[in-house]
C-alpha cells in the first residue's frame, strides 16, 4: 500500500469502529411507484425515498422524458453560457418562476451546486453568514467555502438570529440561511418570523426548500406559499428536484439581479454541463402533473399524520413534524443500525441516520411516506414496528 493508502485505511479503520460505516444497498428492481422493492434478493416496503409524490415513475412524466429523450438527444452537450441551453430549459425556468410567484428563476444541475453559488456570489470575505445549526450539508459547506464569517445559531430559534443580526449590526453583507423543511428532522422553520428579522436588518435571506417544494402550500409551491411569503420576504429561494418533483436538478428563484449575478459569477453554474434537456422537459411535465393530482400531496401528509398518531400509540416518541420526514430518535448509533437491521429484516427499508449527519446521540430511524405508500402498508409499518417495541429491539432515546 502507499503511504496514502495507509492514511485512508487508518481513517477508515476509526470509522468502522466508531460504528459510523456507510453502506450502500442496491436496489435490483422496483415496481410502480417505487415503493415495493427487491434489494439484494430482499423484497422489501421502502420507505426512505424522497419521491414524496410517487413521480419518478409516473406514466405521463417517463413519456415526456422519453419523447424529449428522441428529439434533443440525452446530453446537453455543454455549459448553459456555451451552447447546452436548450428551449426546454429556457421555458422550464419560465414555468418555475410562475410556480413560485418569483419573477425569475435559474436552473442547476444539483441543489448542493445551488447553494454554493448563492453563497459564492453574495457573500465573501469579511461578510457574515448566518445558518440554522440543523442546515443541511449543502448548506453549511457553502457557507464556509464562501469565505465569510460563519456562525450558527440554535435550531429554529429566532431570538438567537436577532441577537446574532444585531451584534453583527446586520447589513447587506449578512447571508442568513435555512432549510425550509428540516431534512433530517422534518419540521418547518420559523419563516415568517426569520423573514421579519432579516428584513429589519437588511440581510439576504435563502430558504432552501428542498423538502417543502412540491408537498407544502395550496398548490405546492412549498413552506413559502404555505408561509405566504413573497419575493419581498424571502428574496432568495432554492427548491430541489430531485425529490417530489421526482426528476432531478435544482434552481434558485428571487429578483432579476440575483438571477443574473449567478448566472454571470456563480462557478458552479459557470463550469458544468447543463441538465440534460430531456430532464427539463421531463421536469415540465411533473409540474404539470403537480397540479392535475393534488391528491397527491393530501395522501402523503395523511400518511405521515397517521403515523405519527400510530407511534404516540406505540409510546415512541415522535418529532413535531408534520411533513413526509418522520423520524424516531433512537440516541446511540449502534441502536440506530441494529433497529434498521431489525426492520429491514422483516421487509421494511429504513435508514438508520447518525453522526455527523445529525449530532451526536440523537441518531434515529428516518421514515419517510410517499403518496405511492398505501394505507395498508403504513399499517403494516407500524404493526412490525409494535413487534420490535414488544421484542425490544426498539428502545427509544432515553428509555433504558
Ligand atoms: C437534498 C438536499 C439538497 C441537495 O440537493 P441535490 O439536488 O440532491 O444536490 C440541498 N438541501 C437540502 C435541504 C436537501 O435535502
Amino acid at each position: 500500500m502507499s503511504r496514502a493508502d495507509v492514511t485512508l485505511a487508518e481513517k477508515l479503520a476509526a470509522q468502522a469502529a466508531a460504528g459510523r460505516s456507510r453502506r450502500r444497498r442496491t436496489v435490483e428492481a422496483r415496481e410502480p411507484g417505487g415503493v415495493r422493492v427487491n434489494v439484494e434478493g430482499r423484497e422489501c416496503l421502502s420507505f426512505c425515498s424522497n419521491d414524496y409524490l410517487g413521480l419518478a415513475d409516473h406514466p405521463r412524466i417517463v413519456a415526456a422524458f422519453c419523447e424529449a429523450a428522441r428529439r434533443w438527444g440525452v446530453g446537453s452537450g455543454a455549459s448553459h453560457l456555451v451552447s447546452g441551453h436548450d428551449a426546454e430549459h429556457h421555458v422550464l425556468e419560465e414555468e418555475l418562476a410562475r410556480f413560485v410567484a418569483r419573477p425569475r428563476a435559474l436552473l442547476f444541475s444539483t441543489g448542493y451546486m445551488a447553494n454554493l453559488a448563492v453563497a459564492s456570489v453574495l457573500v465573501g470575505r469579511g461578510d457574515h453568514v448566518l445558518e440554522d445549526r440543523l442546515n443541511h450539508a449543502s448548506l453549511l459547506d457553502a457557507g464556509l467555502a464562501s469565505g465569510a464569517r460563519f456562525a450558527r445559531y440554535a435550531h429554529a430559534d429566532v431570538a438567537a438570529l436577532r441577537k446574532r443580526l444585531a451584534l453583527i449590526g446586520a447589513t447587506a453583507r449578512t447571508l442568513v440561511m435555512t432549510d425550509g423543511v428540516f431534512s433530517m428532522d422534518g419540521d418547518i422553520a420559523p419563516l415568517r418570523e426569520i423573514a421579519a428579522a432579516c428584513r429589519e436588518t437588511d440581510a439576504p435571506l435563502l430558504v432552501d426548500d428542498a423538502h417543502g417544494f412540491g408537498v407544502l402550500g395550496a398548490m405546492g409551491a412549498g413552506s413559502v406559499e404555505e408561509a405566504g411569503l413573497g419575493v419581498d420576504d424571502v428574496p432568495i429561494l432554492m427548491c430541489t428536484l430531485g425529490k417530489a418533483v421526482g426528476t432531478f436538478g435544482a434552481f434558485v428563484a428571487g429578483s432579476p439581479v440575483l438571477i443574473e449575478s449567478l448566472l454571470q459569477r456563480a462557478r458552479t453554474y459557470l463550469y458544468t454541463t447543463a441538465l440534460p434537456p430531456a430532464v427539463a422537459a421531463a421536469t415540465r411535465e411533473s409540474l404539470r402533473v403537480m397540479r392535475d393530482e393534488p391528491w397527491r400531496r393530501s395522501r402523503v401528509l395523511e400518511h405521515a399524520a397517521r403515523f405519527r398518531a400510530g407511534l404516540a400509540d406505540l409510546g415512541l416518541p415522535s418529532l413535531p413534524s408534520r411533513t413526509p420526514i418522520q423520524p424516531v430518535l433512537i440516541g446511540e448509533e449502534a441502536a440506530a443500525v441494529a433497529a434498521s437491521s431489525a426492520l429491514f429484516e422483516q421487509g421494511f427499508w429504513v435508514p438508520a441516520i447518525r453522526p455527523p449527519t445529525v449530532p451526536v446521540g440523537t441518531s434515529r430511524l428516518r421514515f419517510t411516506f410517499s403518496a405511492s405508500h398505501t394505507s395498508a402498508q403504513v399499517e403494516q409499518l407500524l404493526a412490525a414496528l409494535r413487534e420490535l417495541r414488544t421484542s425490544g429491539v426498539l428502545r427509544p432515546a432515553g428509555s433504558a
